[in-house]
């Protein structure tokens, strides 16, 4: 079984050309274009994101959107939010 990053990837192996078109798009765009892509394609990104969720048996992340109070990135879905940079050493936030 292949082994996906997130609904996104998934987008992009498993979907029809439209669907990795606008997976493709998605990554291009920057956070308010993200956002109206999210809304306008909803029933895409929510189907990909079922599916992913099915796959890897995750659960519901406790919030939508996590901060880092010492450099304000934003990382997406989280069970919590970092106080200092070196917690989330790892992981690629957003500004
Ligand atoms: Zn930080």
């Amino acid at each position: 079984m292949k082994d996906y990053d997130n609904a996104l990837h998934m987008m992009e192996v498993q979907g029809g050309s439209f669907v990795k078109a606008l997976a493709n798009c998605y990554y291009m765009a920057d956070t308010p274009n993200k956002t109206k892509l999210r809304e306008t394609f909803a029933e895409y990104f929510n189907n990909y994101e079922a599916r992913f969720a099915a796959l890897t048996g995750e659960r519901k992340p406790r919030f939508e959107n996590v901060y880092c109070s010492a450099c304000g990135c934003e990382f997406g879905p989280g069970d919590h939010g970092f106080s200092h940079c070196e917690h989330h050493a790892n992981l690629k936030g957003e500004r």
